[in-house]
């Protein structure tokens, strides 16, 4: 990116930063510990990783901690940039997350370039020339992280907007990272969500938020408690919708047109979950 449009990182609670990334309007947090630095999610491209750790480097020359939140690129194409900054450094995912970079990473790598060509080229060359670099380190439900006088949980409560998404808690800070399990400025992304799970995935979500909790969503601005209720009865409503239109046999266009999230998202909601109902998944 050009100097004049330099993104930065904010800081949202004392001693976590968060970068809303234009591109994408997506999320990436810097949690500063005693001893190590936790980068949450680490953007599409070498160039945008590089403006990350920019911004990293410009707050701390802590040894550095990846966590990537999903398997998404959005979220983790910038793992190589971001690790080549701190040796043997480890980036933490879910079990599924890491299974689908290690062994789909490629392939789903030119899959993401053939789907934003058109529409964000200069995204999608970024993302092609970005070399993939799964997680090291493992999470299957959950671990805690001590990163030097705060404790970092990282949970996972089951199928949602992918079947690998992992939550941050910096409980110290009053700080959640929800990943795309919430979103903001645009609707869920059901293209590998699992719309009849998803809503109780963000019932357990909403038992680590408290009224002062500063929620960030994958994409958009942060949020609050009152936000993720909202979003999760619109799930609700969503997979219950789904349910009722697969036993009446209705097609998924027609119940799509009256579902939360709009036409084009519910739709492929809708699909997957007939998918799941009929055993197809
Ligand atoms: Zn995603």
């Amino acid at each position: 990116m050009a100097d004049t449009d330099a993104v930065t990182l904010v800081e949202i609670a004392p001693e976590v930063y968060l970068m809303r990334y234009p591109v994408l309007d997506v999320n990436a947090t810097l949690i500063v510990g005693g001893e190590v630095a936790v980068v949450v999610d680490t953007l599409s491209t070498d160039d945008q990783a590089r403006d990350l750790l920019a911004g990293v480097r410009a707050l701390t020359a802590l040894p550095l901690v990846i966590v990537n939140t999903h398997h998404h690129f959005d979220h983790c194409f910038g793992n190589s940039v971001l690790a080549a900054a701190s040796p043997g450094c480890a980036i933490w995912a879910h079990e599924a997350a890491a299974a689908a970079l290690r062994e789909e990473g490629v392939r789903l790598q030119r899959e993401w370039y053939v789907e934003w060509l058109t529409t964000h080229p200069e995204l999608a060359e970024g993302l092609a020339a970005a070399r993939v670099v799964p997680p090291n380190r493992t999470v299957h439900t959950e671990s805690t992280m001590d990163i030097g006088g705060r404790v970092l949980e990282l949970r996972h409560f089951g199928r949602g907007h992918t079947d690998g998404d992992l939550v941050v808690a910096v409980p110290d800070a009053g700080v959640l990272l929800a990943g795309d399990l919430v979103e903001q400025g645009g609707p869920p992304s059901f293209v590998d969500g699992y719309p009849l799970h998803w809503p109780e995935t963000v019932a357990a979500v909403l038992h680590l938020i408290t009224p002062r909790t500063t929620v960030v969503p994958g994409h958009g601005s942060v949020v609050d408690v009152d936000y993720v209720r909202a979003q999760h009865d619109e799930l609700t409503q969503l997979a219950w919708q789904i349910r009722d239109g697969h036993y009446d046999r209705a097609v998924p266009e027609a119940v799509a047109a009256r579902a939360p999230f709009g036409l084009a998202a519910a739709l492929i909601a809708v699909k997957r979950g007939y998918a799941e109902l009929d055993g197809r998944t």
